[in-house]
């Protein structure tokens, strides 16, 4: 059996590369790296990155799939063989398309079908994919997201967008020199982060309150959904600067309907892009 990506071993190693029939050199070459580097993992005197561990476990997790299937007498289908020449070069909804092709043939052929099935049955389900660990961290932080209830979600959205965009403020501004000190830099990223939380969280709210009832007029109710969010957003902001500094957030009435009316324009893009149901 291959082994896990988090604790591989120097045997564990011998073991995957045996799966694979590679040699020392050929591994080597196939992840990039040189000889004596994969040599030095297997001899225990250099540890094997998480990075390149994932890689090898799912390499050799394939490799062992496909040789227990090779002999396991199923018929191969030739469909996922034409399938596999055809494959796309570029990436994008060409690649997608292909994919998704893949997935409809395999519910319904029976042939992949039971390859499917002999392997579920004889194998544990498939290691994680190696990809990035940026991009590893990303993916993790999306699920997570996923799960908080709606406005909790535009909150810290909006903490993170708000936070970001201060911070690339504050780097440039040169601190310390003639920009703000350290401290006050810190100070600005730590306040934008919980204004931006608070946004988030007033457009959120909003979501959560108007969406449900505004489905049931259609096409408008989308895009009246996104108007109704920037405009709780946009008073969320203007209300507080008011109570804080004492001055009137408007010069004149014109100036409030200026910004009510690009609010409206942008509600309406939010709603078309975002909550236009597909
Ligand atoms: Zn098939």
């Amino acid at each position: 059996m291959a082994p896990a990506a988090d604790r591989m071993t120097a045997a564990d190693l011998t073991r995957a590369r045996a799966l694979l029939g590679m040699s020392t050199g050929e591994l080597a070459a196939e992840i990039g790296l040189t000889e004596p580097v994969v040599r030095a993992w297997e001899e225990g005197s250099l540890r094997i990155p998480r990075e390149y561990a994932m890689q090898i476990v799912w390499r050799a997790a394939v490799a062992e799939r496909q040789a227990a299937l090779a002999s396991s007498g199923l018929p191969e289908c030739t469909w996922v063989a034409r399938w596999m020449d055809a494959a796309p070069t570029q990436g994008g909804p060409a690649q997608r398309q292909h994919l998704e092709a893949l997935r409809r043939h395999a519910a319904m052929c029976p042939h992949c079908t039971a390859r499917a099935r002999f392997v579920e049955q004889n194998f544990p389900p498939m290691p994680d994919p190696p990809v990035p660990q940026a991009l590893r961290a990303l993916r993790a932080m999306g699920t997570a997201l996923q799960r908080l209830p709606q406005w909790l979600r535009a909150a810290v959205v909006g903490a993170i967008a708000v936070g970001l965009i201060t911070v690339m403020r504050v780097a440039g501004m040169a601190v310390g020199s003639d920009g703000p000190s350290p401290l006050d830099a810190l100070l600005l990223i730590a306040g934008s982060i919980v204004g931006g939380a608070y946004l988030g969280a007033v457009a959120g709210i909003t979501y959560v309150i108007v969406r449900d009832p505004l489905r049931k007029i259609g096409r408008a109710g989308d895009y009246l959904a996104g108007i109704l969010c920037v405009w709780a957003y946009l008073l969320a902001s203007v209300i507080p600067m008011e109570l804080l500094t004492g001055r009137p957030a408007f010069a004149t009435p014109d100036d409030a309907a200026a910004l009510a009316l690009g609010g409206a324009v942008i509600g309406a893009i939010i709603g078309h892009f975002w909550f236009r149901r597909r």
